[in-house]
């Protein structure tokens, strides 16, 4: 043997040894799926050592394997000769390997960015696709855990704290959201405002905390009366606002007047405290005469006032 064909062979010595143990996962599959290599990080990964897959073929040995999917895209890699990728984003992972490191616990499986690469043979032509698999466990959950606070995020931006119900700022986005829908579209909506009667006396009798209760219990009552499409907010201390969707106004006066009988019923309870409330109502509904947004919430506190002006625990229509 010359000193050449020793060089090669040394240099094909390393090569094979880097490829066993390449922290990233080496298949080599021919045009039948039939598999040619299977490196250390397959095996380690799957529990299944090179000699019992090698000559095997890829789909028979592993069912659970996209076929249908994974042929389109290796029918395309032996057509254009060109690299595919496919991120962890668009499928989380190929081979289902449990994902073994314990620090990034979010996971059980591995998350796998995968490249398929085309190789050409001395005579040129392509007859041979190596898999590559990557490990991306860490990217993959670190990413899906700021999207999860991002969402935890906005929506505590919107939220009460002290009800869950939508705070002032963003009800007051929805208001104006709903209202330039009505301008495009001219599809029916009315808003419910109401405020709760002599609140003042229930702090000063019971305490402050005991006040906070009876918002509370106020609170859950409207949300069990909202429909999915209505929008409950706490526009203030004691007031709240409802922006009823696709409701007229008379519909929205039966509404608010369930409401009121709703909460006249209520008994709180606080400590040996037995409170009772009410609230007073108004109900606009949106119309063409209406110029803003700001001034369909004026006509529902007008209706408001009137309410409180006329007795309390009553509900009122705006009237023009
Ligand atoms: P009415 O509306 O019937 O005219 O009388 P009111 O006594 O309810 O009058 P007003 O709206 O002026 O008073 C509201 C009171 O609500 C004043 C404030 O101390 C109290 N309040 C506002 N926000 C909160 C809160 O978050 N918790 C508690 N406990 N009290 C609050
Ligand atoms: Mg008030
Ligand atoms: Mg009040």
């Amino acid at each position: 043997m010359n000193g050449n064909a020793l060089n090669e062979i040394n240099d094909l010595h390393w090569t094979l040894g880097l490829i066993q143990n390449l922290e990233v996962g080496l298949v080599v599959i021919d045009r039948h799926a039939c598999i040619k290599l299977w490196n250390g990080f397959m095996a380690n990964h799957s529990g299944i050592p090179a000699q019992n897959v090698v000559g095997e073929n890829l789909f028979k040995k592993f069912p659970e394997l996209p076929e249908n999917w994974l042929n389109q895209k290796l029918e395309s890699v032996f057509l254009l000769r060109n690299p595919a990728y496919i991120s962890w984003e668009q499928r989380p992972y190929l081979f289902h390997f449990k994902n073994n490191r314990p620090i990034t616990g979010y996971s059980k499986f591995m998350y796998q960015n995968i490249t398929l690469i085309p190789l050409t043979s001395p005579t040129g032509d392509v007859d041979h696709i190596g898999i590559l698999i990557y490990d991306v466990t860490d990217t993959a959950t670190g990413q899906i855990a700021l999207e999860d606070a991002n969402k935890k995020l906005k929506k505590l931006s919107r939220e009460d704290r002290l009800t869950g119900l939508y705070n002032r700022g963003y009800w007051e986005e929805c208001l104006n959201q709903e209202y330039a829908r009505y301008s495009r579209t001219e599809s029916v909506s009315s808003l419910v405002m109401f405020d709760i009667d002599h609140f003042k006396k229930v702090n000063d009798t019971y305490g402050h905390q005991a006040g906070d209760e009876v918002i509370r219990v106020i609170s859950q009552a409207l949300q069990g009366q909202a429909r999915k499409t209505d929008i409950a907010g706490r526009y203030g201390g004691e007031e709240f606002g409802a922006i009823l969707t696709g409701t007229d106004g008379i519909n929205a006066m039966i509404f608010a007047e369930r409401l009121r009988e709703n909460v006249e019923s209520l008994t709180v309870q606080y400590g040996e405290h037995l409170i009772n409330c009410s609230i007073s109502l108004g109900v606009s509904e949106l119309n063409l005469e209406v110029q803003s947004a700001t001034a369909w919430l004026e006509q529902a506190d007008k209706a408001l006032y009137k309410s409180k002006q006329n007795g309390r625990n009553k509900v009122t229509l705006f009237d023009s």
